[in-house]
């Protein structure tokens, strides 16, 4: 397919769906449900955005409510009637039908039931609101489903009985109109019961005048405690707004003042059973469900009792001093403080949380330094017992060869009397014969011996940094030369040429005399050592501007690789003992480059097994001022080396 086929055939895809999204709206549309909702009133009518809301509350916002206001409050006559139902009339024709039609207030309910045939046929009708006794029945005549309105009146009234004990006026304010005729009643019914207060009736006028005013003043909180009822408005200035009335009763009654509408607790007054305008709409909306989901069954009218609500304003409860116990345990307290924590909730939580982290984390940080400090602590303890323990082993050592060394040279120097005393005696005699080759047995082991002291002494001597360097300006050409001829007695011994080769004929610098030459001699012992009879072994000296390098290397039984890295280590054999052929302690390397390293010098080694291996060791060539040339000479060099190579067994003339 080409690029362009795909680019179109995307294009079409992406219209269709978005064809397919906009034909889903359009049929949600129509599918749309919707309410007729008639107020007796208009938008500012105190009570109809609360109706309104507890319905779309129960209805989940699922239906479209269409709102058409009576405003009946100011236009009452029949002519008004007349046009709004014209225009309502107007609307449906032209409007697709109503799943149901919700009457709010008196005034609607009334409007429904005289055009109930002509305007909603066969359309549910469910009322709210309605307070007129003579308006209830008309409905339950109409077998029409509803929500009653009426004040909790004998409530209220009982909960002020239970909450003021001494003898009081109760006082009831009230709108003297037909609609309340019925709550100025059941006031005045409960006076046998409540016998302990006198009951009083303030009228509210339509206009509040002076002496309603001044009836107000009069009251006062020692003497009195006020219901008040609010008063019903049926035209233009005939009587007080809710909120006017609410403003009055606040500024000019100092007496506890009860209500049963919910309105009028912003201001001063207490609380009381109240009229709950959203609950009733809740409720009318439920009756609406209920009817569409299972048709019209049976009549339901729901009482005051399950719509009005315990409602108070927190501070006038206590400006009033009156305890929350005394008021119904589910009541609705407004103005309530919200608590700190409630109000900071979403901040303080996450605040607290990563407080808590870092106080955990710093915690765990404190605990994990004391815990390394704690450890280390015993592993520096350790360490220091470590050191003890090994300077100990180190001084205990040294001394035992100390001690050792000088009965070892004892015996050596008594072999040289008894060679001295026996040279005068002729030496072809056989018993002279048995007796020399004694004497050097017992020499060569005494050398043996005295190497292997000699070693460990200078072992513990470098673990516990007691080595210096003895230095003089030498000749370290004629001083190697001399070193490499004094072994050839050893290396033709095993059938071995030894080659030795140097750029320079003389080199003076500064030098350790007496370990460069056991460096030298520890070298070539083991390239004797480690060689097959009729191998060669090279001693190349090779001087440059600054370093010396002095090359042993042989073509032996060489190393393997495994071992490179660790054959300077202390005490290391390539050989176990049961394999070894040669003699040795495995000390000897490990001196050889503590000395070349206190002369700040290196030693490498390259070999391989089989072979053969080339020991380099390079010093760095320096002069001393001081020149102690010959004034520390130590002339016991044949000695070194019969010490140096007491492993390696040669035969002597009187052998
Ligand atoms: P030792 O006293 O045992 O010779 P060294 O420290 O001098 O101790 O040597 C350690 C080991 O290194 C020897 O035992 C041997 O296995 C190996 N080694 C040293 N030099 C050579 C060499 N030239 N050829 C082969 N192996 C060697």
């Amino acid at each position: 397919m080409t690029t362009m086929k795909k680019t179109i055939l995307l294009f079409y895809t992406v219209i269709s769906i978005l064809i397919a999204l906009f034909m889903q709206n359009k049929v949600y549309a129509d599918n749309e449900k919707s309410i007729l909702f008639i107020s007796s009133y208009t938008p500012s009518f105190i009570s109809f955005n609360d109706q309104l809301k507890g319905l779309n509350y129960c209805l989940n916002n699922n239906y479209h409510i269409q709102v058409e206001y009576m405003n009946s409050e100011k236009f009452t006559d029949e002519k008004h009637e007349l046009h709004f139902y014209n225009l309502l009339k107007l609307k449906l024709e032209n409007y697709k039908n109503f799943d149901a039609v919700v009457l709010a207030d008196d005034a609607a309910l009334n409007f429904g039931i005289k055009y109930k045939n002509s305007l909603f046929k066969d359309i549910p009708i469910v009322f709210l609101g309605v307070s007129e006794e003579k308006n209830i029945v008309k409905a339950k005549n109409e077998n029409m489903s509803g929500v009653v309105e009426y004040s909790s009146i004998s409530e209220t009234l009982n909960l002020i009985h239970n909450i003021y004990n001494n003898n009081k006026n109760l006082v009831l304010i009230a709108g003297n109109h037909i609609k309340y005729k019925h709550e100025i009643n059941d006031f005045f019914k409960l006076q046998s019961k409540l016998s302990k207060f006198n009951f009083k009736y303030i009228e509210i006028p339509p206009k509040a005048d002076d002496e309603f005013l001044n009836k107000l003043r009069n009251l006062n909180s020692k003497d009195d405690v006020v219901l008040f009822v609010y008063p019903y408005r049926d035209g233009i200035g005939r009587s007080i707004s809710i909120l006017e009335s609410n403003d009055i009763i606040s500024k000019n009654v100092s007496a506890p003042v009860y209500t049963t509408l919910s309105y009028n607790l912003e201001n001063s007054m207490i609380g009381g059973k109240v009229i709950c305008h959203f609950e009733q709409g809740k409720k009318a909306g439920k009756l609406i469900l209920d009817i569409l989901e299972n048709g019209y069954t049976n009549q339901r009218i729901i009482t005051y009792e399950n719509t009005n609500t315990w409602m108070f304003n927190y501070y006038n409860l206590k400006s009033n001093v009156i305890h929350t116990d005394l008021i119904p345990k589910d009541s609705i307290i407004i103005n309530k403080p919200i608590p700190f924590f409630v109000t900071y909730k979403k901040l303080i939580i996450p605040t607290l949380i990563t407080f808590i982290g870092f106080i955990s984390i710093i915690l765990a940080l404190i605990m994990y330094s004391v815990k390394k400090r704690k450890s280390e602590e015993v592993l520096y303890k350790a360490k220091l017992l470590a050191e003890d323990a090994n300077n100990a082993k180190n001084n205990f050592i040294s001394n035992i060869s100390h001690e050792l060394r000088t009965p070892v040279a004892i015996i050596y120097s008594s072999t040289q009397l008894l060679r001295k005393l026996i040279s005068k005696y002729d030496q072809q005699n056989e018993k002279v014969k048995i007796i020399n080759n004694n004497l050097n047995i017992i020499t060569q082991n005494s050398n043996r011996l005295l190497r292997l002291i000699n070693n460990i002494i200078d072992v513990a001597k470098i673990d516990s940094d007691f080595t210096n360097l003895n230095l003089t300006n030498e000749n370290v050409v004629s001083l190697i030369e001399d070193t490499v001829l004094s072994v050839l007695p050893y290396a033709e011994e095993k059938n071995l040429e030894v080659i030795f080769d140097t750029n320079v004929e003389e080199l003076i610098m500064a030098v350790d005399k007496e370990k460069l030459e056991r460096v030298i001699l520890n070298l070539l012992s083991n390239a004797i050592k480690f060689s097959y009879s009729k191998g060669k072994i090279f001693a190349n000296l090779i001087a440059t501007d600054d370093k010396l390098k002095f090359i042993i290397s042989d073509n032996g039984i060489g190393i393997d690789e495994k071992n490179l890295s660790k054959i300077f280590d202390k005490f290391m054999q390539v050989d176990n003992l049961l394999t070894r052929r040669n003699e040795g302690s495995g000390i000897g390397l490990s001196i050889v480059k503590s000395f070349v390293e206190l002369h700040n010098g290196n030693v490498y080694l390259t070999s391989k097994l089989g072979e053969g291996s080339t020991f380099t060791i390079e010093l760095p060539i320096k002069i001393i001022d001081d020149d102690l040339n010959n004034a520390n000479e130590i002339n016991a060099h044949d000695v070194n080396v019969n010490i140096e190579l007491s492993d390696i067994y040669v035969k002597r003339d009187s052998d």
